[in-house]
């Protein structure tokens, strides 16, 4: 009885320039109406502290806690808690090569350049001291998040690294979280969820450390609750960057396989009925189109999230352009979180790409091994912000600190046109800096 669960189809060729501008919009996110919704969970937190902390898990996580935070050792776990062995085995896996990815990230070396003679300019890195790494656990156990966010913080240094994430009515965290904590050396895991779990982040309480950084994604309580703080100076915090539903962009040629382009887009389609699912046809023929769509439709009725694909699917997009460079520019103008290339000589194309948070090259490269296991990061930026934002890396939990030393030889040359400019500003004391050492 159900209808065929299919994508909208337009073509680049008949669409206005309008058109086309919208073809590159993505939901609006009301984020002034959760803005205003969180912001007595966050005050209350701010106020009162431990005891508010404890009231929302209660009433929103049907947790009844004693303290928020839990210490190390996290693992051994418990008898109670059990990890399958498989899923140990391939968390081990993915954390060495998520680890191996991040630490050939850091940057550890200092920039040193001497710009005039005895004018020395020298940048250096330093890990942010405190971070706090939000792991959604509303609907699902996030694991892979907990990898993506605690590697690059362990890698980077950080002294203090919480993981936040919502326990389950019984107030215990997922084994697989806890395994993960371990690993990446977290030193606390605080047992909350949502705008109270960031507050306490943000502000600290009597028993939760205030962090200086906050990271990762979540539904919409999380992520308004991380865009009041970061504007609030008593907070002093910010926050790893703007998070809207996920998103998949895959062009795909006449050499492309069907049931592979599917998979793709529904593995990005499950993720909630906002995921954003796009497929862009490079020339490719109408007969291989209606192929990818049976493959979308009879591999979705297969899947046990059937129900949240028929609705991301529906209001997904399938656009025709003309030839490979066009779908490749109409990637470029919609910069996707994720951008698959089902292409031929996929490789040589990855030099045309200008926006996307990561890029996914030839027919074996699923999306889903850059989520879990191959090294690179998954949070990445959504809503056409990799047109300016980069996913998380080691990098993000790491601040650039410049030094300059120069000599009186330096001085000597360089003092002058100082006192010049200065001079030009009407900055008397900044000239006068220079000249009471020069003696001019
Ligand atoms: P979550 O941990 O984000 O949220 C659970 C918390 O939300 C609860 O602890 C509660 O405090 C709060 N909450 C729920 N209903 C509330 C209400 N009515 N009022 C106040 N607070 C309320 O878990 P989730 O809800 O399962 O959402 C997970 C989100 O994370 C999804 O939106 C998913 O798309 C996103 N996600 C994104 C990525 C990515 O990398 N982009 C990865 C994983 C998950």
């Amino acid at each position: 009885p159900d209808a065929s669960i299919r994508m909208r189809t337009v073509d680049l060729s008949t669409t206005t320039s309008e058109e086309r501008l919208k073809l590159l919009k993505r939901p609006v996110l009301k984020s002034d109406e959760m803005i205003a919704k969180v912001k007595p969970i966050v005050d209350s937190v701010r106020i009162r502290g431990d005891a508010a902390l404890l009231e929302l898990t209660a009433k929103f996580d049907k947790a009844q806690l004693d303290t928020p935070l839990l210490l190390p050792p996290f693992y051994p776990l418990s008898d109670s808690q059990q990890l399958d062995p498989d899923v140990k085995e391939a968390l081990d896996v993915a954390y060495a090569n998520i680890y191996k990815f991040h630490a050939a990230q850091t940057d550890t070396k200092p920039l040193v350049v001497e710009t005039m003679p005895g004018v020395t300019c020298t940048r250096f890195a330093r890990p942010i001291a405190r971070v706090g790494l939000y792991v959604p656990g509303g609907t699902a156990i996030l694991p892979s998040t907990a990898l993506m966010l605690g590697v690059p913080a362990q890698v980077a240094g950080c002294e203090q690294v919480v993981v936040a994430t919502p326990p389950r009515a019984d107030g215990s965290i997922s084994p697989e979280v806890l395994y993960v904590a371990h690993l990446v050396g977290a030193h606390a895991v605080l047992r909350a969820g949502g705008a109270q779990a960031v507050a306490a982040l943000a502000y600290g309480t009597e028993t939760v450390p205030k962090v200086d950084k906050i990271f990762g994604p979540g539904n919409q309580w999380v992520t308004a609750a991380k865009m009041l703080v970061q504007n609030d100076t008593d907070a002093l915090v910010s926050i790893d960057m703007p998070a809207g539903p996920s998103e998949v962009l895959v062009i795909a040629d006449e050499l492309c396989n069907p049931a592979f382009v599917a998979a793709d887009l529904l593995s990005q389609a499950e993720h909630g009925i906002d995921s954003q699912v796009v497929l862009v046809g490079a020339s490719l023929p109408d007969s291989i189109l209606a192929k990818v769509e049976e493959e979308v439709d009879k591999q979705a009725r297969a899947l046990s999230r059937v129900d949240i694909v028929r609705e991301s699917v529906s209001r997904s997009l399938i656009v025709k352009a003309g030839s490979a460079d066009a779908a490749v520019e109409f990637s470029n103008e919609y910069a996707p979180e994720h951008l698959i290339l089902h292409l031929r000589g996929a490789s040589g194309w990855v030099s045309h790409v200008k926006n996307a948070g990561s890029v996914f090259v030839g027919p074996y490269t699923p999306e889903s091994c850059g989520d879990y296991a191959s090294g690179t990061n998954h949070t990445l930026p959504t809503n056409g912000y990799a047109r300016q934002f980069s996913g998380v890396n080691t990098q993000s939990f790491q601040k650039h600190i410049t030094s300059q030393e120069i000599t009186i030889d330096g001085l000597e040359k360089l003092g002058p046109i100082v006192a010049t400019l200065a001079d030009c500003e009407g900055l008397q004391a900044h000239a006068n800096a220079v000249r009471v050492r020069l003696g001019i």
